[in-house]
């Protein structure tokens, strides 16, 4: 956990009603930079809190700007932990927030720049509500709106969730960031205890798994957690998951050429989908130090053809920032980040 107490915990020591955590979020989203700042506590709660906590539990430290608009800042904690957060433009004035829920991963997949830098802290559900609110105010600056947040960023939210399941409400709740729940997404490697807890908490977000390959060699390969977790205690524990909440499940599937990117893969994965309620989301991979390419378009145009004949509507997801390292699976802190 993070060196700093908590806001919440530090109000209940001072005694105060809940509604008081709320009123220094809105206070944060409207363009406070200090506790003196919240007109909406007295005075004395205002001075016991600057002594207790600083106001940001996390701060930009530098900032990376895209040709494609998609903004990428490091976040630094009091305790030196450092992080990175993407806002992702689109058109209309919209912008998705990618936050991180570690400051770093465990889980060492071999196309991802943040599995390459091993275990890092777990955030707190302050540092993460933090980073949601700071890509709020950068939005409202660019005269835009924040429509959506995804865990996505750095880390395994599935292996953080008494940090990850509070931020979400918190993003959710209509006097927190509002946001509805089809319009946030928690995404894993596939930790099964965490699709579990999933399925029996009422979590306001979309789950999404992060698939890439339709057979068990070539996903244990890329992603060594299929060792513990292969694809068929996975896709099982989703279809509870489904059950249980009535909700789909997002699978996510990078395509790498000639690792996972055959027709015969697009068929595999179809007969593993089937009878599921699963939107398939083909990704584009980003260059990372590892040894992967992108598929070319006229392999990933036959595999969704494959696909799509197999009864199996896929949509493409096109790599955004990658040119300052901000797109999905470039993050990292210190090394190559
Ligand atoms: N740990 C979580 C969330 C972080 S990664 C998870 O794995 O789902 C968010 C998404 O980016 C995942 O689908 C991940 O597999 C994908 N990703 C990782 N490296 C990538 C790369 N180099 N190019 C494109 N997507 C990548």
């Amino acid at each position: 956990m993070s060196a700093e107490p908590s806001l919440a915990a530090t109000l209940a020591e001072l005694g105060q009603p809940g509604y008081r955590h709320r009123q220094v979020t809105e206070a944060k989203r409207a363009g406070a930079e200090g506790f003196d700042e919240v007109s909406t506590l007295p005075a004395t709660l205002r001075a016991q809190l600057s002594e207790r906590l600083p106001f940001w539990s996390m701060t930009p430290e530098r900032e990376a700007v895209s040709a494609d608009g998609t903004r990428k800042w490091l976040l630094r904690a009091p305790d030196g932990v450092a992080v990175e957060l993407v806002l992702i433009a689109h058109a209309a004035g919209r912008r998705t927030a990618c936050l991180s829920s570690q400051a770093g991963c465990a889980l060492a997949c071999r196309f991802c720049a943040t599995g390459a830098m091993g275990p890092g802290r777990d955030l707190s559900s302050d540092e993460i509500v933090d980073q949601a609110l700071l890509a709020t105010r950068a939005a409202a600056e660019a005269a835009a709106r924040l429509t959506n947040v995804v865990f996505m960023g750095m880390g395994e939210p599935l292996q953080n969730l008494d940090a990850v399941l509070p931020a979400v409400r918190a993003i959710h709740a209509p006097e927190g960031l509002g946001l509805s729940a089809r319009k946030i997404a928690v995404s894993t490697v596939g930790w099964v205890p965490g699709i579990t807890r999933m399925s029996a908490e009422e979590v306001p977000a979309r789950l999404a798994i992060s698939l890439h390959a339709a057979d068990d060699d070539t996903r244990s390969e890329l992603m060594p957690i299929n060792l513990r977790y292969p694809i068929a205690n996975l896709l099982a524990e989703c279809r509870r998951y489904c059950d249980t909440t009535g909700r789909r499940v997002f699978i996510e599937y990078l395509l790498l050429d000639r690792v996972n990117d055959a027709p015969a893969d697009a068929r595999r994965l179809a007969t593993l989908l089937r009878d599921g309620r699963f939107h398939v989301n083909l990704i584009e991979y980003n260059p990372t130090a590892g040894p992967y390419r992108a598929s070319p378009p006229e392999r990933r145009e036959a595999f969704q053809r494959a696909l799509a004949r197999s009864g199996i509507e896929a949509s493409l997801r096109r790599s955004r920032g990658a040119d300052v390292a901000a797109a999905c699976g470039q993050l990292a802190t210190g090394g190559s980040g």
